[in-house]
């Protein structure tokens, strides 16, 4: 199996390029830009194996996304290059159209012209999974949950982006017969997740002593998922998905972002005890506009009709990533010492 992963240099990207050539024994091409958000060295553990290649270069590219399919001739593109930080979309959201709507485009167009001009066999199998968001979705009250067939109402300049690219992946199955299947996911967290994002940005925060600021009263709720078992269910979603299907993913761990800190917290005293405990440093701080009250997804077709199950519950998860970022300073260090949050007005962020 050889499979392109764009974003491979990313949070979720690199679980997915370990997984695939680690657990799974494929051959796979990463195609990074290598933005902010982009780093190498979470691709440490594949380095120099010979079923892992990487291509610098940005899926805007049509020429080079050309090339690069003839090239390495994929029997399936997993596509996970995006901007993703949606504190970073309010503040500037050039970066999010041309990427998450133009990049996927012209992947998409890429894909189609190498799809085309393939045997029919090859042609049958090939499979292209555009990787989004449940931000599309907008967001819940108190009751329900995300399904497939929920209307699309995203809040943020980055869901709305994603929302275009999901069309864009849908209408390329529907009209030119793309064999196209899109994934909606929940909130993940886990290692080599980027100190930006709220639970990395918590423990490493409370590690230093400084203040854990939580937007407006910390009652948004997020539904988490651990990355890892993200990366399963995307491999098999690109497997054994039915084409122009989506296919919602998350773990059933709904929690109140005030909680989610709190947590970290409490495994912190008890991991690396400190003189006071660590929720003292809680901050609340002005709520982000636009800011969506609840997510939570309905996994239910996934689980049922793929056998897909979450293996990671919430509490384990966040202790093993507490452990993960104690013992693995040699990756964040580099990133927390050339970021400054505070400046960017990035506080408190979600994903
Ligand atoms: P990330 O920001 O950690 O990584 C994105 C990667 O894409 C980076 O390596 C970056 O260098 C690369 N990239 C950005 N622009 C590019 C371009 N123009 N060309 C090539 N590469 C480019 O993101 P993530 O959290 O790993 O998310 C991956 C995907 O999963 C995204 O599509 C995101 O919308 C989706 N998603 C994320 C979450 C989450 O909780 N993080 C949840 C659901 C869905």
């Amino acid at each position: 199996m050889r499979v392109i992963v764009t974003g491979g240099a990313g949070f979720i990207g690199s679980a997915v390029v370990r997984h695939l050539v680690l657990d799974k024994g494929y051959q796979v091409l990463n195609i990074d830009a290598l933005t902010y958000a982009g780093n190498l060295a979470s691709l440490k553990a594949v380095d120099g194996h010979n079923g892992y290649a990487f291509a610098h270069a940005n899926i805007c590219d049509r020429a080079v996304m050309e090339q690069a399919f003839a090239d390495f001739r994929p029997d399936r593109v997993m596509h996970l290059a995006a901007e993703s930080h949606v504190d970073r979309s309010i503040t500037g959201a050039a970066d999010f159209v041309q990427t998450n709507v133009i990049g996927t485009f012209t992947l998409l167009e890429a894909a189609r012209g190498y799809w085309m001009g393939l045997e029919s066999q090859a042609r049958d199998a090939f499979r292209f999974l555009h990787v989004s968001t449940d931000e599309v979705y907008g967001s819940l009250g108190d009751e329900g949950l995300f399904e497939e067939t929920t209307p699309y109402d995203p809040s943020s300049p980055y869901s709305a982006t994603k929302a275009s690219s999901d069309h864009l992946a849908k209408a390329w199955q529907r009209t030119y017969g793309l064999p196209v299947i899109v994934s909606n996911c929940s909130n993940n967290y886990g290692p080599f997740h980027f100190p930006e994002k709220l639970i990395p940005l918590t423990i490493l925060n409370a590690l230093a002593g400084r203040p854990l600021p939580v937007y407006g009263k910390g009652e948004n709720v997020r539904d988490w998922l651990f990355v890892e078992d993200h990366a399963r269910a995307l491999d098999l979603i690109a497997e054994q998905g039915r084409l122009g299907e989506t296919y919602n993913v998350g773990g059933r761990n709904e929690r109140r972002n005030i909680d989610v800190v709190r947590q970290i917290c409490a495994v912190l005293d008890r991991m690396v005890p400190g003189s006071a405990p660590r929720h003292e440093l809680i901050e609340f701080v002005t709520d982000r506009p636009g800011h969506d009250a609840r997510y939570a997804i309905d996994a239910t077709k996934l689980e049922e009709e793929l056998g897909w199950r979450a293996q990671e519950n919430f509490e384990t998860g966040v202790e093993k990533t507490v452990r993960w970022y104690l013992e693995n300073e040699w990756w964040w260090r580099p990133l927390r010492d050339s970021y400054d949050g505070q400046r960017l007005g990035l506080t408190e962020p979600q994903k």
